[in-house]
């Protein structure tokens, strides 16, 4: 294996959001529709109804290539690409070939050995997205197909890199960044598990020193970000394996199947004249003036690159937490406002990377903060620092206000978790422990340090359990001249 290469291109179709679909006004959010009813002739690809472009998605596509530091086209046009499968209402899908919208950009992100990787975005075009089939068994026991025509003409982004990624761990990197900045900017919700962000790669081999990449791979069906780094894992040395068995690598599209963990053939390649592009004749070009493009480069927001700069100049905090902190813009402006409504920066950083991380973090870039507003945490940090509750129930209390939204100093009356840290009230219960436990005290000053333990438990039972921890242990300790 150490005496190949990998070399990874990674093709991604990011589902826009957008209100209506790319061509037609029908509503474009079709997860949770019942089948066929977000549509119309246009998407149902019936004869002589006319397209139109939905400027929203060209924007966000746009808004993209800006972030991704692609050049953006002037000029560029639709094309339609011609094949026939059950899915494809038209018999042609609407995309971009010859003139993308943006090309020749690149994206930034650390490597698996923590240095600075910048890889070649190659282009990012518009498309339409096609129908959704089904595979079903029908009554009689038949294998039946059954086609849902609302996914049919939602707008895609297809963001394409150069092939440079290095490794199947690299590849994960990328994907989870691309991921973040197409949150950050609000044009998907890069959803990998509900189609909204799926990834096809193309993967070769070739000796070390080799200047001509190897024949490529295309590896598709991986669902999740942990699928593409196994798929590719496994697509690499495989190809190394049979190159070292003196065989020749097929041009060739491969699944990935995930209960048997590996990629199987399922078609030779086609090639782009396979599909026979030309110009989308019922679509004008796409302009795009300097006027436009420079409005759309004024609404990008701070990306996280710049944000987790920011957050470690303004805040005094360790890269790697402002970096886990601006990986998803949710926890990146719940400290921000945490913190400007008076919350410890070191302790709201430890409290959301922690805790919160841990209650909503489905990935890389995704953390959902549920009900934990800035004001909700930094109540609740304000009554861990003043001793008020135990870091404990503190867990606990975040646990249920990132539920259900509950008030934290309501809560902490509500559960009787206010602990005893009146110095005065707690110096009381130590001397009449101290008075009732002789022998361990005896322990204690004869150098049996774990003695005190017995005392410290004698102080949480006058308390019901309720003493602060930490403050009793000190005290006791001062008592006993220790
Ligand atoms: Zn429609």
């Amino acid at each position: 294996m150490t005496d190949y290469e990998i070399v990874i291109g990674l093709e991604v179709h990011a589902q826009v959001l957008t209100r209506s679909k790319m061509f037609c006004r029908c509503a474009a959010e079709y997860a949770s529709a019942p089948p066929n009813t977000l549509v119309c002739p246009i998407c149902l690809g019936l004869p002589g109804v006319l397209p139109t472009i939905n400027r929203a998605a060209v924007e966000k596509t746009i808004m993209t290539g800006l972030a991704l530091n692609c050049a953006i086209a002037q000029f560029s046009r639709f094309d339609r690409k011609n094949y026939h499968y059950p899915d494809l209402m038209k018999g042609y899908q609407v995309s971009q070939y010859a003139l993308p919208l943006c090309r020749e950009g690149w994206l930034a992100f650390d490597a698996p050995d923590g240095t600075a990787r910048r890889v070649g975005i190659r282009r990012v075009h518009l498309e339409e997205d096609t129908a959704k089939l089904y595979h079903r068994r029908g009554p009689d026991g038949q294998a039946v197909s059954l086609v849902d025509v609302n996914r049919s003409g939602v707008p895609l982004m297809e963001i394409v890199s150069e092939p440079e990624i290095q490794s199947a761990e690299e590849a994960g990197r990328y994907l989870a960044k691309l991921r973040a900045i197409l949150r950050y900017l609000g044009v998907s919700t890069g959803n990998m598990e509900e189609g909204a962000f799926r990834c096809d790669a193309n993967v070769s081999v070739r000796r070390r020193g080799e200047r001509e990449l190897g024949v490529k791979v295309e590896v598709k069906n991986m669902n999740s970000f942990r699928a593409v780094v196994l798929a590719l894992e496994f697509e690499a040395e495989r190809q190394v394996a049979a190159l070292e068995r003196g065989e020749r690598i097929e041009q060739e599209t491969r699944g990935w199947v995930e209960t048997g963990s590996i990629t199987v053939s399922q078609r030779t390649k086609e090639y782009a004249h396979d599909y026979r592009y030309f110009p989308e004749p019922d679509l004008p070009p796409l302009v795009v003036t300097p006027a436009w493009l420079e409005e759309l480069r004024a609404r990008i927001p701070e990306l996280p690159d710049a944000k987790r700069v920011r957050l470690a100049r303004e805040h005094g905090l360790p890269a790697d937490v402002a970096a886990q902190l601006a990986e998803s813009l949710s926890t990146a402006d719940l400290f921000e406002q945490a913190v400007a409504r008076g919350a410890p920066v070191r302790a709201a950083a430890n409290w959301i990377t922690g805790e919160v991380f841990r209650l909503g973090r489905s990935g890389p870039g995704v953390v959902d903060v549920g009900q934990v507003t800035a004001e909700r945490l930094a109540e609740l940090l304000s009554m861990v620092e003043k001793g008020t509750i135990s870091p404990a129930s503190a867990k606990d209390v975040l646990a249920e206000v990132y539920r259900t939204g509950a008030e934290p100093a309501a809560l902490v009356e509500q559960r009787g978790l206010r602990q005893v840290s009146d110095t005065a009230e707690l110096e009381r219960i130590i001397d009449e422990v101290i008075q009732q436990n002789a022998k361990a005290v005896a322990d204690v000053q004869a150098g049996k340090q774990q003695a005190i333990g017995a005392l410290l438990g004698g102080v949480m039972r006058a308390t019901g359990g309720k003493a602060n921890a930490q403050l009793a242990t000190r005290l006791l300790r001062e008592r006993l001249g220790l």
